[in-house]
């Protein structure tokens, strides 16, 4: 059982029964799923977790939903990768890599979809949607059509080619909206409110956001249930930074974890939409909005939901938010796969060029266990590194050939 006792407003602290609902009826701040506690940490033990399965759902009396049925996806428990080479070319110390690349779409989103959408069977929804910047398009189109339900994806026309292409392969309905992300986001509002549909990240927002602290849980597990010192996410909505400072929080709590989390948290924007990163150095909490003009689509949000909140993470933990621009941003894609062999998309490229600024600035210290995340594959944004990589030559098929190429290629 879901150990739930309802949904609490983050701002005004009232409460809700269970629903799919998202807003408080009192002040309009965010809902946000409240647990009970007592019976978490009466049902969860690290040995329990062991016992689970290798995906997200090992964590399940953690999450806000009883575990599907059908849970052959795999969704999480994806490798944290030692990234000792990485860690040398920035001057670091000891350095992980999340590679989220690694779920059934390539994308963190697999996590926060499987939860949604668990709950919106729960509820008896019918329809699947989302308004999406190309990651949550593909694991919403993808899980639902492996749940036998229609689904509708609401995406700005402008998006990545091979993102819009990986979404419609699973033959949901894909509707491109000629606006950007915050104009489709409105669009998938009114609709929320207009019929009965689960749109994951407006509606069933509550539960959705909870998946992300799955990320936190993996990587406390997987360092054999000790935290790192220091974390670098990648900034959108401002949720999934939030989500994985909780997720730390409450292995403490459960006692999953020995002593105080401790675990700075740094954010990453591209310059190009960074919201956030620019209310952090203004020292306010009002985030701004602006219009995205990135090649980081994923990260293009100009209106971040849970930018406040990410903001006070940051600030609570000691940690700092920058952003990079579009040239660092190729150059942080670059460096993480030929250092690593990893090759995350353009908001990888964001968040790798961000840890690199913060080790040079200091922020980023070499006595600290750092994790970044790469929450997305960069075989979903090849337009952005087209123009830059390609054969080291182009020869005829002979010996001479290659000799004449590479003289100085080595014979063993
Ligand atoms: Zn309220």
């Amino acid at each position: 059982m879901a150990h739930l006792e309802g949904l609490r407003c983050r701002e005004c602290g009232r409460t809700y029964e269970v629903a799919p609902i998202y807003t408080c009826e009192w002040c309009f701040g965010p809902l946000e799923v409240a647990y009970d506690h007592d019976a978490i940490a009466a049902s969860v033990s690290r040995e329990s977790i062991a016992a689970g399965p290798l995906s997200i759902w090992r964590y399940a009396p953690l999450l806000p939903v009883d575990p599907p049925t059908d849970q052959s996806s795999h969704v999480g428990f994806t490798p944290l990768v030692r990234a000792d080479r990485l860690a040398a070319e920035l001057g670091l110390g000891e350095l992980w890599v999340k590679d989220d690349t690694r779920n059934p779409t390539n994308s963190f989103k697999d996590r926060v979809v499987a939860v949604a959408l668990a709950k919106a069977i729960e509820f008896g929804i019918k329809t699947i949607a989302c308004a999406s910047t190309g990651n949550l398009a593909n694991a919403v189109a993808a899980a639902a059509t492996r749940a036998g339900l229609p689904s509708y994806v609401f995406i700005p026309s402008d998006l990545e080619p091979g993102k819009i292409l990986t979404t419609a392969i699973y033959g949901g309905n894909v509707v491109a909206i000629e606006g950007n992300y915050d104009e489709v986001n409105r669009l998938c509002a009114e609709l929320a409110a207009d019929r009965p549909w689960a749109f994951v990240n407006v509606n069933v927002r509550p539960f959705y956001a909870e998946g992300s602290r799955t990320l936190a849980f993996e990587t406390a597990e997987q360092l054999g249930w000790e935290t790192p010192d220091h974390v670098v996410v990648p900034i959108a909505s401002g949720s999934l930074l939030t989500k994985i400072r909780k997720g730390f929080d409450e292995l403490h709590e459960y006692g999953l974890i020995d002593g105080p989390p401790n675990v700075r948290v740094s954010g990453a924007q591209a310059t190009g939409c960074s919201p956030v990163a620019t209310a952090f150095a203004e020292q306010t909490d009002v985030v701004r909005p602006v219009k995205p003009d990135t090649i980081a689509k994923s990260l293009a949000i100009g209106n971040p939901a849970d930018g406040p909140f990410a903001i006070d993470a940051v600030r609570e933990t000691g940690g700092e938010i920058a952003a990079v621009t579009d040239d660092e941003v190729l150059e942080g894609m670059s460096l993480l796969a030929r250092t690593e062999g990893i090759f995350g998309e353009t908001a990888a490229g964001v968040t790798i060029a961000t840890l690199k600024r913060l080790a040079e600035s200091g922020a980023v210290r070499a006595d600290e266990r750092v994790v970044v995340y790469v929450t997305g594959h960069g075989l979903k944004t090849l337009e952005a590194v087209a123009d830059h990589v390609g054969p080291t030559a182009t020869i005829a098929p002979t010996l001479d050939a290659f000799t004449s190429a590479f003289p100085d290629a080595q014979e063993v």
